[in-house]
């Protein structure tokens, strides 16, 4: 890197004349006079060129300033109406529960253990719920500030399923649907343990929730070299074709609305995609209203 240089070294004509000349004793004459003027004006119009820029430097550093400052105001904003949503879905389990203790202390009153059974069993439903939103948001956060540790092992992708299908039992008994799978034992699959099962799931707890009592939930998987690619099936409502588009929505602000005219859409879907794509697969679904849903991913074989 060249050294720095003064402004008297970059302007050698213009050095101090009168120290220049002050030893043989020529300072005040006409012609330093002359050349001082000159070197003071040369000076002056160097230090307006450079406040000039400075001035505009500093502009353009107001307007950063300004643009982080909306973009922190926005932030802020949108965290406001993120926590007021979650709190809103995290509030109606919770009522429930409230709820059902309440009619659970009156049967224990009458003696009723049959009813009693069943409130219990809607309660732990709703706990479960509960704790699949809180594991999404804790989950949805670490991605956002990168602290999702990305570690990819050897998975038996049968085993992990039927894990998931038995987390399950109690959702599917209240709604009296028959769940179950067909992944052959020898299919593993290299991917991260945790996004794994976060993905499968969100996609089981979806079946449930969009499928009538009575319906049937399966889960397949077959080989596309290099990936094997899981099937989760169901025959509920299904989703048309306009809201296809939508429900993996990025944005968790528009993905999430506890407006009560809108439909909430939690942040499950764009958090299945996001893991899948970490682990270089890919996500989509097929669907017809009316006769259900296939959410279809893809996640590398283990070689
Ligand atoms: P949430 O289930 O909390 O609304 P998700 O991101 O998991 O959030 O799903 C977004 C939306 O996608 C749901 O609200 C629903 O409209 C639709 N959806 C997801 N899975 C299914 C399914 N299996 N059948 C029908 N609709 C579904």
């Amino acid at each position: 890197m060249e050294p720095k240089q003064s402004f008297f070294q970059k302007n050698p004509s213009l050095h101090r004349p009168v120290n220049g000349n002050s030893m043989n004793g020529a300072v005040n004459s006409p012609d330093a006079r002359g050349i001082t003027v000159a070197y003071s004006k040369a000076l002056k119009s160097q230090i307006m060129i450079r406040l000039d820029e400075l001035e505009k430097q500093n502009e353009k550093l107001k307007d950063i300033i300004e643009q982080h400052k909306n973009e922190i105001a926005d932030i802020i904003a949108a965290n406001k109406k993120y926590i007021s949503v979650l709190a809103h879905d995290l509030k109606s389990p919770f009522s429930t529960i409230y709820g059902v203790l309440g009619m659970l202390k009156d049967c224990i009153h009458e003696g009723n253990y049959e009813k009693m059974e069943e409130y219990i069993d809607i309660a732990s439903s709703s706990s479960l719920n509960t704790t699949n939103l809180i594991e999404n948001i804790l989950a949805w956060t670490q991605t956002q500030r990168f602290e999702k540790q990305f570690n990819p092992t050897r998975i038996s992708l049968a085993k992990l399923v039927g894990q998931e299908i038995e987390s399950s039992k109690l959702a599917v008994k209240l709604k009296n649907i028959s769940l179950s799978h067909s992944i052959p034992q020898r299919f593993m699959v290299r991917a991260d343990l945790h996004m794994s099962k976060s993905i499968i799931r969100n996609l089981i707890t979806n079946a449930i929730k969009f499928t009538n009592q009575g319906g049937n939930i399966t889960i397949s998987a077959k080989e596309v070299n290099p990936f094997i690619e899981i099937m989760v099936k169901d025959d509920g409502i299904g989703i048309s074709p306009k809201d296809q588009q939508k429900i993996f929505n990025k944005d968790p602000l528009k993905a999430v609305s506890g407006s009560k005219n809108v439909k909430s859409k939690g942040l499950g879907l764009m958090l299945c995609r996001e893991f899948v794509i970490l682990n270089g697969g890919i996500l989509w679904v097929e669907s017809q209203p009316g006769k259900g849903s296939s959410f279809i991913f893809t996640l590398p074989s283990y070689e």
